[in-house]
Protein backbone atom coordinates (compact mmCIF):
# COMPACT_ATOMS: atom_id res chain seq x y z
CA UNK A 1 0.00 0.00 0.00
CA UNK A 2 1.37 3.20 -0.71
CA UNK A 3 1.20 6.12 1.41
CA UNK A 4 -1.76 8.12 1.96
CA UNK A 5 -0.86 10.94 0.15
CA UNK A 6 -0.18 9.16 -3.08
CA UNK A 7 -3.15 7.32 -2.93
CA UNK A 8 -4.91 10.78 -2.29
CA UNK A 9 -4.01 11.32 -5.59
CA UNK A 10 -4.08 8.38 -7.52
CA UNK A 11 -7.89 7.35 -5.84
CA UNK A 12 -9.43 10.40 -4.72
CA UNK A 13 -11.08 12.68 -7.51
CA UNK A 14 -9.37 16.28 -6.95
CA UNK A 15 -11.30 19.24 -7.86
CA UNK A 16 -8.22 21.71 -8.58
CA UNK A 17 -4.45 20.61 -9.92
CA UNK A 18 -3.04 21.96 -6.76
CA UNK A 19 -4.82 20.95 -4.00
CA UNK A 20 -3.65 21.68 -0.62
CA UNK A 21 -2.18 18.39 0.40
CA UNK A 22 -2.28 19.15 4.42
CA UNK A 23 -3.03 15.34 6.41
CA UNK A 24 -4.96 16.18 9.68
CA UNK A 25 -5.33 13.49 12.00
CA UNK A 26 -7.16 15.04 14.94
CA UNK A 27 -8.97 18.30 15.30
CA UNK A 28 -10.40 19.82 18.81
CA UNK A 29 -12.10 22.91 19.06
CA UNK A 30 -9.95 25.33 17.02
CA UNK A 31 -7.03 23.35 16.33
CA UNK A 32 -6.42 20.85 14.18
CA UNK A 33 -3.48 18.34 14.19
CA UNK A 34 -1.13 16.64 12.03
CA UNK A 35 0.80 12.86 12.33
CA UNK A 36 3.15 14.79 13.60
CA UNK A 37 1.54 16.29 16.69
CA UNK A 38 1.61 19.90 15.17
CA UNK A 39 -0.87 21.85 15.88
CA UNK A 40 -2.53 24.71 13.45
CA UNK A 41 -5.27 27.09 14.81
CA UNK A 42 -7.75 26.71 11.91
CA UNK A 43 -9.11 30.10 10.84
CA UNK A 44 -11.87 28.80 8.58
CA UNK A 45 -13.91 26.19 10.54
CA UNK A 46 -14.17 23.91 6.77
CA UNK A 47 -15.44 27.03 5.27
CA UNK A 48 -18.19 28.67 7.64
CA UNK A 49 -18.86 24.57 8.93
CA UNK A 50 -17.41 24.32 12.61
CA UNK A 51 -19.50 27.24 14.49
CA UNK A 52 -18.82 25.69 18.07
CA UNK A 53 -15.50 24.39 17.22
CA UNK A 54 -14.29 20.79 15.84
CA UNK A 55 -15.73 17.94 18.06
CA UNK A 56 -17.43 19.93 20.53
CA UNK A 57 -18.32 17.20 22.83
CA UNK A 58 -21.90 17.68 23.21
CA UNK A 59 -22.12 17.28 19.58
CA UNK A 60 -19.97 14.37 19.64
CA UNK A 61 -22.10 12.67 22.49
CA UNK A 62 -24.99 13.56 20.50
CA UNK A 63 -23.57 12.05 17.56
CA UNK A 64 -23.02 8.32 19.86
CA UNK A 65 -26.13 8.65 21.36
CA UNK A 66 -28.11 8.81 17.98
CA UNK A 67 -25.83 6.68 16.22
CA UNK A 68 -26.78 4.02 18.68
CA UNK A 69 -30.19 4.74 18.81
CA UNK A 70 -31.08 4.51 15.20
CA UNK A 71 -29.23 5.63 12.03
CA UNK A 72 -31.22 6.15 8.41
CA UNK A 73 -34.62 4.90 8.79
CA UNK A 74 -36.68 5.57 5.57
CA UNK A 75 -36.97 8.61 2.93
CA UNK A 76 -37.59 11.90 4.31
CA UNK A 77 -41.00 13.24 5.12
CA UNK A 78 -42.39 9.98 5.58
CA UNK A 79 -42.04 8.47 9.32
CA UNK A 80 -41.76 10.71 12.59
CA UNK A 81 -38.15 11.18 13.67
CA UNK A 82 -37.90 13.05 16.91
CA UNK A 83 -34.10 14.84 15.94
CA UNK A 84 -35.90 16.14 12.90
CA UNK A 85 -38.71 17.36 15.00
CA UNK A 86 -36.86 18.54 17.74
CA UNK A 87 -34.72 20.61 15.54
CA UNK A 88 -37.32 21.83 14.17
CA UNK A 89 -38.53 22.84 17.02
CA UNK A 90 -35.33 24.64 18.40
CA UNK A 91 -35.10 26.58 15.37
CA UNK A 92 -38.13 27.83 15.02
CA UNK A 93 -37.56 29.75 18.54
CA UNK A 94 -34.86 32.09 16.60
CA UNK A 95 -37.20 32.57 13.48
CA UNK A 96 -39.54 34.94 12.45
CA UNK A 97 -43.26 33.49 12.86
CA UNK A 98 -43.37 33.32 8.65
CA UNK A 99 -40.90 30.62 8.48
CA UNK A 100 -42.32 28.08 10.42
CA UNK A 101 -41.94 25.09 8.44
CA UNK A 102 -38.65 23.47 7.60
CA UNK A 103 -37.37 21.19 4.89
CA UNK A 104 -34.42 19.03 5.36
CA UNK A 105 -32.38 17.98 3.08
CA UNK A 106 -28.32 17.49 3.35
CA UNK A 107 -26.03 20.38 1.50
CA UNK A 108 -26.20 23.71 0.69
CA UNK A 109 -26.44 23.03 -2.62
CA UNK A 110 -29.93 20.91 -2.82
CA UNK A 111 -31.32 23.64 -0.07
CA UNK A 112 -31.52 25.83 -3.15
CA UNK A 113 -32.42 23.73 -5.45
CA UNK A 114 -35.30 23.05 -3.65
CA UNK A 115 -36.46 26.97 -2.61
CA UNK A 116 -35.94 27.09 -6.59
CA UNK A 117 -38.71 24.95 -6.86
CA UNK A 118 -40.92 25.99 -4.30
CA UNK A 119 -40.68 29.51 -5.26
CA UNK A 120 -41.82 28.13 -8.74
CA UNK A 121 -44.78 26.22 -7.12
CA UNK A 122 -45.82 29.45 -4.91
CA UNK A 123 -45.75 32.10 -7.68
CA UNK A 124 -46.39 30.24 -10.99
CA UNK A 125 -43.42 31.65 -12.34
CA UNK A 126 -40.17 30.66 -13.48
CA UNK A 127 -37.93 33.52 -14.04
CA UNK A 128 -35.44 33.46 -11.32
CA UNK A 129 -32.96 36.61 -10.86
CA UNK A 130 -29.39 36.34 -8.55
CA UNK A 131 -26.64 38.36 -8.68
CA UNK A 132 -23.00 38.95 -9.92
CA UNK A 133 -20.28 37.20 -7.97
CA UNK A 134 -22.91 34.86 -6.08
CA UNK A 135 -21.96 31.55 -5.19
CA UNK A 136 -24.96 28.77 -4.51
CA UNK A 137 -23.38 25.36 -5.31
CA UNK A 138 -21.86 23.45 -8.03
CA UNK A 139 -25.41 21.52 -9.23
CA UNK A 140 -26.77 22.30 -12.59
CA UNK A 141 -29.68 24.68 -10.78
CA UNK A 142 -27.07 26.94 -8.43
CA UNK A 143 -24.53 26.78 -11.37
CA UNK A 144 -27.11 28.39 -13.29
CA UNK A 145 -26.86 31.14 -10.65
CA UNK A 146 -23.09 31.36 -10.57
CA UNK A 147 -22.05 35.16 -10.83
CA UNK A 148 -19.33 34.17 -13.10
CA UNK A 149 -19.01 33.01 -16.60
CA UNK A 150 -15.88 31.35 -16.32
CA UNK A 151 -16.90 28.75 -14.16
CA UNK A 152 -20.32 27.94 -16.27
CA UNK A 153 -19.53 28.47 -19.80
CA UNK A 154 -18.08 24.62 -19.88
CA UNK A 155 -21.21 23.05 -18.43
CA UNK A 156 -24.36 24.81 -20.44
CA UNK A 157 -26.86 24.79 -21.33
CA UNK A 158 -27.98 25.32 -17.91
CA UNK A 159 -31.19 26.96 -16.72
CA UNK A 160 -33.09 29.17 -18.33
CA UNK A 161 -34.87 32.28 -17.42
CA UNK A 162 -32.27 33.24 -15.21
CA UNK A 163 -31.50 37.17 -15.01
CA UNK A 164 -27.98 38.07 -13.46
CA UNK A 165 -28.58 41.78 -11.37
CA UNK A 166 -25.60 43.92 -10.76
CA UNK A 167 -24.78 43.80 -6.67
CA UNK A 168 -25.62 47.53 -4.98
CA UNK A 169 -27.74 48.54 -8.19
CA UNK A 170 -31.56 49.47 -7.85
CA UNK A 171 -31.76 50.72 -11.38
CA UNK A 172 -31.38 46.40 -12.15
CA UNK A 173 -34.77 46.20 -10.17
CA UNK A 174 -36.64 46.78 -13.55
CA UNK A 175 -35.18 43.43 -14.46
CA UNK A 176 -37.27 41.78 -11.06
CA UNK A 177 -41.21 41.87 -12.50
CA UNK A 178 -43.86 40.06 -13.45
CA UNK A 179 -42.92 37.26 -14.69
CA UNK A 180 -40.15 36.75 -12.03
CA UNK A 181 -40.89 33.80 -9.10
CA UNK A 182 -37.79 34.84 -7.10
CA UNK A 183 -34.97 36.97 -6.39
CA UNK A 184 -32.01 34.38 -4.88
CA UNK A 185 -29.82 36.76 -2.60
CA UNK A 186 -26.59 35.60 -0.45
CA UNK A 187 -27.29 38.20 2.73
CA UNK A 188 -23.34 38.64 3.31
CA UNK A 189 -21.72 37.44 0.15
CA UNK A 190 -19.26 35.11 0.55
CA UNK A 191 -17.35 34.19 -2.25
CA UNK A 192 -17.22 37.54 -3.63
CA UNK A 193 -14.87 38.32 -0.82
CA UNK A 194 -17.31 38.48 2.45
CA UNK A 195 -19.23 41.67 0.94
CA UNK A 196 -21.67 43.17 3.13
CA UNK A 197 -24.81 45.05 0.97
CA UNK A 198 -24.69 48.56 1.19
CA UNK A 199 -27.19 50.16 4.25
CA UNK A 200 -30.97 49.63 2.90
CA UNK A 201 -30.27 47.60 0.16
CA UNK A 202 -31.76 44.60 0.77
CA UNK A 203 -34.78 46.05 2.53
CA UNK A 204 -35.33 48.22 -0.71
CA UNK A 205 -35.26 44.78 -2.53
CA UNK A 206 -37.41 43.22 -0.29
CA UNK A 207 -39.90 45.71 -0.97
CA UNK A 208 -39.56 46.17 -4.74
CA UNK A 209 -40.45 42.27 -4.45
CA UNK A 210 -43.56 42.67 -2.49
CA UNK A 211 -44.71 45.10 -5.13
CA UNK A 212 -44.03 42.57 -7.89
CA UNK A 213 -45.26 39.66 -6.15
CA UNK A 214 -42.04 38.20 -6.28
CA UNK A 215 -40.21 35.59 -3.84
CA UNK A 216 -36.62 36.66 -1.84
CA UNK A 217 -34.73 33.41 -1.11
CA UNK A 218 -32.10 34.41 1.38
CA UNK A 219 -29.20 32.15 1.02
CA UNK A 220 -27.61 32.16 4.54
CA UNK A 221 -25.81 29.03 3.94
CA UNK A 222 -22.77 30.35 4.56
CA UNK A 223 -23.67 33.55 7.24
CA UNK A 224 -26.36 31.85 8.88
CA UNK A 225 -26.42 30.19 12.61
CA UNK A 226 -24.63 33.21 14.44
CA UNK A 227 -22.12 33.81 12.13
CA UNK A 228 -22.77 37.39 11.16
CA UNK A 229 -23.41 38.23 15.04
CA UNK A 230 -26.82 37.49 14.75
CA UNK A 231 -28.61 33.86 14.52
CA UNK A 232 -29.46 35.20 10.82
CA UNK A 233 -27.85 38.16 8.93
CA UNK A 234 -31.54 38.87 7.90
CA UNK A 235 -32.05 40.17 10.75
CA UNK A 236 -29.96 43.02 10.37
CA UNK A 237 -30.77 43.71 7.46
CA UNK A 238 -34.37 44.75 8.28
CA UNK A 239 -36.17 42.28 6.06
CA UNK A 240 -37.47 38.98 6.48
CA UNK A 241 -36.83 36.45 3.41
CA UNK A 242 -39.82 34.28 2.46
CA UNK A 243 -37.62 31.22 1.80
CA UNK A 244 -34.58 30.94 4.11
CA UNK A 245 -31.60 28.66 3.09
CA UNK A 246 -29.16 27.35 5.59
CA UNK A 247 -26.71 24.22 5.43
CA UNK A 248 -22.62 24.46 6.58
CA UNK A 249 -22.93 25.39 10.27
CA UNK A 250 -25.96 24.07 10.62
CA UNK A 251 -25.46 20.62 11.03
CA UNK A 252 -22.61 21.36 13.52
CA UNK A 253 -19.94 19.43 11.32
CA UNK A 254 -22.42 17.08 9.63
CA UNK A 255 -24.41 17.35 6.49
CA UNK A 256 -27.38 18.87 6.83
CA UNK A 257 -28.98 21.85 4.81
CA UNK A 258 -32.73 23.16 4.76
CA UNK A 259 -35.18 25.65 2.92
CA UNK A 260 -37.48 26.79 5.26
CA UNK A 261 -40.94 28.76 4.64
CA UNK A 262 -44.42 29.23 5.65
CA UNK A 263 -46.13 25.84 6.28
CA UNK A 264 -48.91 27.19 3.87
CA UNK A 265 -46.37 27.58 1.23
CA UNK A 266 -44.75 24.51 1.76
CA UNK A 267 -47.64 22.60 1.59
CA UNK A 268 -47.74 23.12 -1.93
CA UNK A 269 -44.58 20.55 -2.64
CA UNK A 270 -47.15 17.80 -1.24
CA UNK A 271 -49.74 18.32 -3.92
CA UNK A 272 -49.99 18.38 -7.58
CA UNK A 273 -47.73 16.74 -8.19
CA UNK A 274 -47.39 15.09 -4.74
CA UNK A 275 -43.84 14.39 -3.81
CA UNK A 276 -43.14 17.63 -5.14
CA UNK A 277 -40.16 17.44 -3.66
CA UNK A 278 -38.20 14.27 -2.29
CA UNK A 279 -34.76 12.89 -1.13
CA UNK A 280 -33.82 10.07 0.64
CA UNK A 281 -30.95 11.16 3.48
CA UNK A 282 -32.05 14.54 4.00
CA UNK A 283 -32.29 15.49 7.61
CA UNK A 284 -30.75 12.61 8.39
CA UNK A 285 -31.26 11.81 11.87
CA UNK A 286 -27.64 11.74 13.15
CA UNK A 287 -27.24 14.98 11.11
CA UNK A 288 -30.13 16.18 13.00
CA UNK A 289 -29.10 15.58 16.64
CA UNK A 290 -25.40 17.46 16.10
CA UNK A 291 -27.56 20.37 15.05
CA UNK A 292 -29.47 20.31 18.01
CA UNK A 293 -26.76 20.15 19.94
CA UNK A 294 -24.40 22.42 18.13
CA UNK A 295 -27.39 25.19 18.17
CA UNK A 296 -27.88 24.44 22.12
CA UNK A 297 -24.01 25.25 22.74
CA UNK A 298 -24.53 28.23 20.45
CA UNK A 299 -27.65 28.98 23.13
CA UNK A 300 -26.17 28.28 26.30
CA UNK A 301 -22.33 29.36 25.91
CA UNK A 302 -23.60 33.14 25.03
CA UNK A 303 -21.54 32.35 21.78
CA UNK A 304 -23.12 34.89 19.48
CA UNK A 305 -22.95 37.85 21.97
CA UNK A 306 -19.08 37.89 21.24
CA UNK A 307 -18.95 37.47 18.08
CA UNK A 308 -18.65 41.17 16.96
CA UNK A 309 -16.03 41.51 20.20
CA UNK A 310 -14.17 38.93 18.31
CA UNK A 311 -14.24 40.65 14.79
CA UNK A 312 -12.91 43.87 16.90
CA UNK A 313 -10.08 41.88 17.65
CA UNK A 314 -9.25 40.75 14.55
CA UNK A 315 -9.43 44.12 12.74
CA UNK A 316 -7.40 45.75 15.63
CA UNK A 317 -4.78 42.98 14.94
CA UNK A 318 -4.98 42.66 11.34
CA UNK A 319 -3.00 46.31 11.06
CA UNK A 320 -0.24 46.09 7.93
CA UNK A 321 1.03 48.21 5.45
CA UNK A 322 0.04 45.42 2.87
CA UNK A 323 -3.55 44.89 3.75
CA UNK A 324 -5.92 47.66 2.33
CA UNK A 325 -8.86 46.54 4.33
CA UNK A 326 -11.45 44.15 5.57
CA UNK A 327 -14.42 43.68 4.57
CA UNK A 328 -17.13 41.48 6.19
CA UNK A 329 -19.40 41.30 8.98
CA UNK A 330 -18.83 39.37 12.21
CA UNK A 331 -16.34 35.92 12.01
CA UNK A 332 -17.08 36.07 7.90
CA UNK A 333 -14.16 38.19 7.04
CA UNK A 334 -11.73 39.09 3.90
CA UNK A 335 -8.62 40.41 4.41
CA UNK A 336 -7.36 42.41 1.30
CA UNK A 337 -4.02 41.68 0.31
CA UNK A 338 -1.87 43.22 -2.80
CA UNK A 339 -2.32 40.40 -5.06
CA UNK A 340 -2.84 36.66 -5.44
CA UNK A 341 0.49 36.00 -4.90
CA UNK A 342 0.49 37.57 -1.73
CA UNK A 343 -2.43 35.72 -0.81
CA UNK A 344 -0.76 32.16 -1.34
CA UNK A 345 2.30 33.15 0.71
CA UNK A 346 0.13 33.58 3.08
CA UNK A 347 -1.38 30.36 2.76
CA UNK A 348 1.66 28.65 2.58
CA UNK A 349 3.20 30.31 5.54
CA UNK A 350 0.43 29.07 7.79
CA UNK A 351 0.58 25.47 6.75
CA UNK A 352 4.37 25.92 7.47
CA UNK A 353 3.90 28.10 10.82
CA UNK A 354 0.76 26.55 12.23
CA UNK A 355 -2.59 28.34 11.19
CA UNK A 356 -4.97 27.52 8.49
CA UNK A 357 -6.68 29.96 6.15
CA UNK A 358 -7.90 29.78 2.64
CA UNK A 359 -8.57 32.01 -0.39
CA UNK A 360 -12.26 32.63 -1.99
CA UNK A 361 -13.68 31.94 -5.25
CA UNK A 362 -14.43 35.13 -6.75
CA UNK A 363 -11.69 37.49 -4.53
CA UNK A 364 -8.23 36.40 -5.85
CA UNK A 365 -6.59 38.85 -3.33
CA UNK A 366 -8.23 38.23 -0.36
CA UNK A 367 -7.56 35.70 2.55
CA UNK A 368 -10.36 34.17 4.66
CA UNK A 369 -11.42 34.34 8.11
CA UNK A 370 -14.03 32.28 9.04
CA UNK A 371 -13.38 30.16 12.20
CA UNK A 372 -15.35 28.81 15.29
CA UNK A 373 -17.56 31.50 16.58
CA UNK A 374 -15.90 30.59 20.17
CA UNK A 375 -12.62 30.67 19.24
CA UNK A 376 -10.51 32.08 22.30
CA UNK A 377 -9.03 35.70 21.78
CA UNK A 378 -5.37 34.11 22.57
CA UNK A 379 -5.93 31.61 19.19
CA UNK A 380 -7.22 35.20 17.22
CA UNK A 381 -4.06 36.95 18.55
CA UNK A 382 -1.49 34.57 17.92
CA UNK A 383 -2.64 33.78 14.56
CA UNK A 384 -2.74 37.74 13.46
CA UNK A 385 0.82 38.09 14.95
CA UNK A 386 1.52 35.34 12.36
CA UNK A 387 -0.47 36.37 9.86
CA UNK A 388 1.34 39.58 10.00
CA UNK A 389 4.92 37.75 10.24
CA UNK A 390 3.74 35.98 7.00
CA UNK A 391 3.45 39.84 4.68
CA UNK A 392 6.79 40.60 6.47
N1 LIG B 1 -24.42 29.02 -0.87
C1 LIG B 1 -23.34 29.57 -0.30
C2 LIG B 1 -23.41 31.01 0.10
C3 LIG B 1 -22.18 28.83 -0.09
O1 LIG B 1 -21.12 29.41 0.47
C4 LIG B 1 -22.16 27.47 -0.46
C5 LIG B 1 -20.93 26.62 -0.26
N2 LIG B 1 -19.74 27.27 -0.30
C6 LIG B 1 -23.29 26.93 -1.06
C7 LIG B 1 -24.42 27.71 -1.24
C8 LIG B 1 -23.33 25.47 -1.52
O2 LIG B 1 -23.29 24.63 -0.44
P1 LIG B 1 -22.82 23.09 -0.64
O3 LIG B 1 -21.35 23.12 -0.91
O4 LIG B 1 -23.18 22.43 0.64
O5 LIG B 1 -23.59 22.56 -1.78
Amino acid sequence: MGSLRSLFLRHVAQTSEAPMMFEPVSASGSYIYDQQGKSYIDLIGGISVCAVGHSHPRVVDAVKAQAEKYMHLMVYGEFIEAPQVLLAKALHTHLPPSLDSIYFVSSGNEAIDGAMKLAKRITGRTKICCFQKAYHGSGHAALSMMGDEFFKAPFRPLLPGIRTLRANLTEDFQYIDSDTAAVVVETVRGESGAQIWDEGFLFRLKQHCLQNGVLVISDEIQCGMGRSGTMFAFEQEGFVPDILCLSKAFGGGMPLGAFISSRERMQLLTREPYLGHITTFGGHPVSCAAALASLQVLEEEDILLRVRHKEALFRKCLVHPKISGISGRGLMLAVHLPDFETVQKVIQYGLQHGFITDWFLFESSAIRIAPALNIPDELIEKACALMLESLG
